[in-house]
């Protein structure tokens, strides 16, 4: 099997703090964690899992596009949300498109969305806020662009 990524990908790659899921090792059945991250490679946005266990069981994987769930999960509360906004008219209709092709929201809604600007075109990790902000921007958003973090919620007791 190929490796995931490949190799000269890596030191990039290793740079990123990746957040942690809980795992049982499937070999010794100790539990361990699971790293994870997300990156954009070549424009694409790839997530990726890392196992180690002391009893030598090892293994890499991830894929292009949206992780599971769980992986997703574990990104969000390591980094936070994000959120790409877009704050000039020459967005709107690269705004449109993303929201209806990519992001399944309905053509009348994503109108909506953006007719008083700033508008919020997505929200959810840091990567995937780039990439869409990346997209707006080869569609046609020529300024008025940003990623944000989104103020952190005070939490519930
Ligand atoms: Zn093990």
């Amino acid at each position: 099997m190929e490796s995931f990524p490949p190799d000269d990908l890596r030191l990039h790659w290793s740079t990123v703090d990746p957040a942690t899921v809980k795992t049982t090792c499937a070999t010794c059945e100790k539990e361990g964690q699971l790293e994870v991250w997300q990156e954009l490679v070549q424009g694409r946005v790839v997530w990726r899992e890392n196992f180690r266990c002391e009893c030598g069981h090892a293994y890499d994987a991830g894929d292009e596009g949206p992780p599971p769930p769980a992986v997703r999960q574990a990104i969000l509360e390591k980094q936070g949300t994000y959120e790409t906004w877009l704050d000039d008219l020459s967005g709107r209709q690269a705004a449109v498109k993303v929201m209806t092709s990519m992001l399944q929201v309905k053509e009348a809604e994503a109108a909506f969305r953006v007719v008083k600007l700033p508008a919020r075109v997505f929200s959810g990790t840091q990567v995937e806020a780039q990439f869409i902000a990346d997209t707006l921007k080869r569609l046609g958003a020529k300024q008025g662009v940003r990623v944000e973090q989104r103020p952190a919620q005070p939490k519930k007791k």
